[in-house]
């Protein structure tokens, strides 16, 4: 393979696994909600992860909808991780037990996740994601990917 060739191989993939989102943010572009059913199946993003590292992927984004509702995401991720392929994950944070879901991340081998805050303030954010408390979730999962040493970063949203 010629230098040319090598530069245009596909390195990067990202992956919506589901539109199911406990938010309901007035920009999403996903229309995504509780109810909205499609989701891919683990079956499948297994078949597509396979056919990544056969290509020769080197990383892999998870997002959504929100990927931590998402019952398979750890495990696609130790598949990644077995395989030495980064993995990031694109959340939003609002899940009850953040400190299981972290520990189980931080586990799975996953490289870094990355929050959206849609403001410094919880009267703002949750005005924008249209549910109460939200923020308050938000931070409390992202303390806990700090406590278990998750590498953290926030979405900026404009
Ligand atoms: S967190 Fe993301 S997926 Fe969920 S409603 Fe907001 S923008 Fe849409």
């Amino acid at each position: 393979m010629n230098k040319d060739e090598s530069s245009c191989l596909l390195k990067e993939i990202k992956l919506e696994l589901t539109y199911r989102c406990n938010l309901q943010c007035i920009h999403c572009s996903s229309e995504a909600n509780l109810h909205h059913a499609p989701v891919m199946s683990f079956e499948k993003a297994k078949d597509v992860m396979k056919q990544a590292i056969d290509i020769g992927i080197k990383e892999v984004s998870f997002s959504g909808g929100e990927p931590l509702l998402w019952p398979g995401l750890t495990d696609i991720i130790s598949l990644c991780s077995s395989t030495a392929i980064k993995t990031q994950v694109y959340s939003a944070g609002n899940i009850d037990n953040p400190n299981v879901m972290m520990k189980l991340l931080k586990e799975s081998g996953i490289s870094r996740i990355i929050f959206s805050v849609y403001a410094s303030n919880k009267n703002c954010h949750d005005r924008i994601t249209q549910v109460e408390g939200s923020f308050q979730k938000t931070m409390a999962t992202i303390d806990e990917a700090v406590k278990v040493n998750l590498s953290t970063e926030f979405h900026e949203s404009r």
